[in-house]
């Protein structure tokens, strides 16, 4: 690991003023993915600000919305109870990613801004567009087995591996920032980017931006929601494909539905295409069939992931199914 510097800062504002005089540094959280990349050289910030004192670490509940300080870990966000009783996807999205001990560390903030877990990216010995501008993307004729099969470009394949981004994309959450321009609020699903030819950046966040919190409005139908994740073992594995879906149904018809998907694409995937479909369509094994198709009909597989489109239709349709107590 390259030597570092390590520094607490007072107040917000300080820490986003230490990273906006220093372009080589980084806020440190629980530094479960920061510090595994600076062993690896992936990462070689010359200074860590860490943050974890700065933000709150509590879950705030109001009538219209539940606040996630940027610090509060993942364990106590998938076992605090207002989230399991009102936001149930968002607590099982949380317990399928990592493990207890890396939850206990792991914080709302660091969980979004994780980066891919492409195995080129994480390998200095091979080119990678994301690593390093401009050298090519070794997975687009390599392993292919974890990468994406939405919105992808030529320069890059990579995944967004957060499993809780992709429930709280299908939620509508609200990141807030504080950064060198001041404050933000940005809906989650426009946080990460898709790759097109900067694939370096991940999201629209400037440097030194820090994530103070995020919001989630209420939904009272995401009572009635779940998170489902295909992955190559029962721990400690990234999604292959996971679906985050509450629906909202009367009468054998869909009134309403949130619908995002997870490790198709270099973002969490908001299916709009496939929710469209759905909005007062009957709910039915066909009908939730129809919905995957429109929503997978742009997918561009490649040859080790073609295996993708079919499990990501049949994870839909099965969740909604069960959902809307529709049998198969
Ligand atoms: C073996 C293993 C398995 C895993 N499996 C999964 C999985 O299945 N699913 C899943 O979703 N995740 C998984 N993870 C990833 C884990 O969830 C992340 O490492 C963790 O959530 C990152 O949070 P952190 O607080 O440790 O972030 P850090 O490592 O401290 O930071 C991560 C990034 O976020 C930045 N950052 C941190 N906080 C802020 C902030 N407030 N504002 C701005 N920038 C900030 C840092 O600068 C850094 O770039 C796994 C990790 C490991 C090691």
């Amino acid at each position: 690991m390259r030597p570092f510097r390590y520094q607490h800062a007072p107040d917000i504002g300080s820490a986003v003023s230490a990273l906006a005089e220093a372009p080589e540094a980084a806020y440190l959280a629980g530094g479960t993915n920061l510090v595994d990349l600076m062993k690896l050289e992936v990462e070689v910030p010359d200074l860590l600000v860490d943050v974890r004192q700065l933000t709150s670490d509590r879950i705030e509940a109001h009538p219209d919305f539940v606040r996630i300080g940027a610090a509060v870990t993942n364990s106590a966000l998938a076992a605090d109870p207002v989230i399991r009783r009102r936001f149930p996807v968002l607590s099982q999205a949380v317990l399928a990613g990592a493990s207890g001990q890396l939850r206990n560390l792991a914080t709302t903030g660091g969980n979004l801004l994780q980066r891919t877990r492409c195995p080129y990216f994480q390998d200095l010995n091979t080119p990678c567009n994301k690593r390093e501008p401009g050298t090519g993307c070794s997975a687009r004729e390599g392993f292919q087995r974890d990468h994406a099969v939405l919105g992808a470009s030529e320069a890059c394949i990579a995944t967004h591996p957060s499993d809780m981004a992709v429930a709280l994309a299908a939620l509508d959450a609200v990141v807030n920032t504080e950064g060198p321009r001041g404050p933000r609020a940005i809906p989650l699903v426009d946080l990460h980017r898709l790759p097109g030819d900067e694939p370096e950046r991940d999201t629209v966040l400037e440097h030194g931006e820090l994530i103070t919190s995020v919001d989630v409005p209420q939904l009272d139908f995401a009572t009635n929601s779940r998170y489902r994740k295909a992955r190559d073992r029962a721990s400690f594995a990234f999604a292959l494909v996971s679906v985050a879906a509450a629906v909202d149904t009367a009468d054998g018809v869909v009134r309403d539905v949130r619908l995002a998907l997870g490790g198709v694409a270099h973002k969490p995937w908001r299916a709009t295409e496939a929710e469209a479909v759905l909005r007062g369509a009957e709910a039915s094994v066909e009908g939730f069939r129809r919905a995957a198709d429109a929503e997978l009909a742009g997918a561009r597989p490649l040859p080790g992931n073609e295996f993708k489109v079919p499990l990501a239709r049949n994870m839909i349709v099965s969740v909604l199914s069960e959902l809307s107590g529709v049998p198969r």
